[in-house]
């Protein structure tokens, strides 16, 4: 259920609905946009007769919420969010780029990576330390040695840094080192992992998973706001179709959808959505054009010698002429670049 308060309520009038709320033993999330105020409520709504709320001063009306995700609902904040990451909004009007290798593979492969983003125009620098491959005989990442590496990255470059937590030990350890904190699609519903996040105040990127409805990740989102975190960045990375030729599909409905749905900011990785080097450029830009807050691309020194997710990842040549392309089609979708 939402309240919604009258565009002349003042502070007080906002807070004797809140208090009368939080009384009957219902919590309460409150968003103050520029143009309305909008007390949303969780809990047990049979606790709190909602007619009444009309006798209040303020009260402009009610309404109830169907969906099964509420803080992370559009009806509960009707502004977009913007999140801040260590500086860099994402989200409310900017495309923010985050580039660099599916795994940090060593301390030069990482430094390369990180200046080609750097010098393209991202503003964060992505990288594996805990990879969670299909086959457990592939390279598994080199945990807090890669963190300390793309720390050191983050150091040189100034780019922010983004990272995979895959256990609860590893966002222990990660939450030393990175400004976003990465779950992957395979982890999507683990609910243990998406709580231990929510307990942070870290931005997580949350990635959508392999066969995942929207109504399911957003319920995702909802299980780390919902402890406390409200700082989720969504990622469309593609879903599981009867389509071969492309690595997964990419949703790119998913953006309008999202942006319909939720307030939370949305960016595409068209990199494991198509799983082919060439497609990448047309699904950034498609991704843009749609409405898509950012991306998340692999981007690796020599894709060639990539221990993982090569022949999905842009030479720093290729990534450099797709951020010009980013940089001309932007104004005309009323992005600023940052
Ligand atoms: C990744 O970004 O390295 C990754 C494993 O992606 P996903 O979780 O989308 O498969
Ligand atoms: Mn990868």
């Amino acid at each position: 259920m939402i309240v919604i308060m009258k565009p002349t309520a003042g502070k007080a009038e906002t807070e004797a609905v809140i208090e009368h709320i939080e009384a009957h033993g219902l919590k309460v999330h409150l968003s103050e946009g520029e143009m309305v105020t909008i007390i949303g409520v969780v809990g047990d709504k049979s606790k709190l007769d909602f007619q009444n709320l009309s006798i209040f001063e303020g009260v402009d009306r009610t309404m109830p919420v169907t969906e099964s995700f509420k803080l992370a609902n559009k009806k509960f904040k009707a502004e977009p969010t913007a999140i801040d990451v260590s500086g860099v909004k994402v989200g409310g009007g900017t495309f923010v780029v985050m580039a660099g290798p599916c795994a940090v593979e060593s301390k030069k492969q990482l430094l390369d990576s990180a200046w080609a983003a750097k010098n393209s125009g991202a503003q964060m620098l992505r990288g594996g330390a805990y990879k969670p491959r299909t086959s457990p005989y592939s390279f598994q990442g080199l945990e807090e040695e890669g963190l300390q590496y793309m720390a050191e990255a983050r150091t040189e470059t100034g780019l922010k840094i983004v990272s995979e937590v895959t256990s609860l030990h590893a966002v222990e350890v990660a939450a030393k080192y990175v400004d976003i904190l990465q779950i992957g699609a395979r982890n999507m519903q683990n609910y243990e992992l998406l709580k231990y996040c929510g307990r942070t105040k870290i931005p997580v990127l949350l990635k959508r998973g392999l066969s995942a409805t929207v109504e399911e990740w957003l319920n995702a989102a909802e299980y780390i706001m919902s402890e406390g975190n409200e700082n989720v960045i969504l990622c469309e990375r593609g879903i599981r179709t009867y389509e071969t030729s492309t690595r997964n599909t990419l949703d790119i409905s998913a953006i309008p959808v999202i942006k319909d749905k939720s307030h939370l900011p949305i960016i595409v990785d068209p990199s494991h959505a198509s799983g082919v080097r060439r497609y990448v450029p047309a699904l950034s830009l498609a991704s843009l054009a749609a409405g898509a807050d950012g991306l998340i691309i692999e981007v690796h020194p020599e894709p060639a010698k990539a221990v993982s997710d090569g022949p999905q990842s842009l030479n720093p040549a290729q990534f450099s002429r797709l951020m010009d392309s980013i940089r001309q089609m932007a104004p005309l979708v009323g992005k600023e670049v940052l």
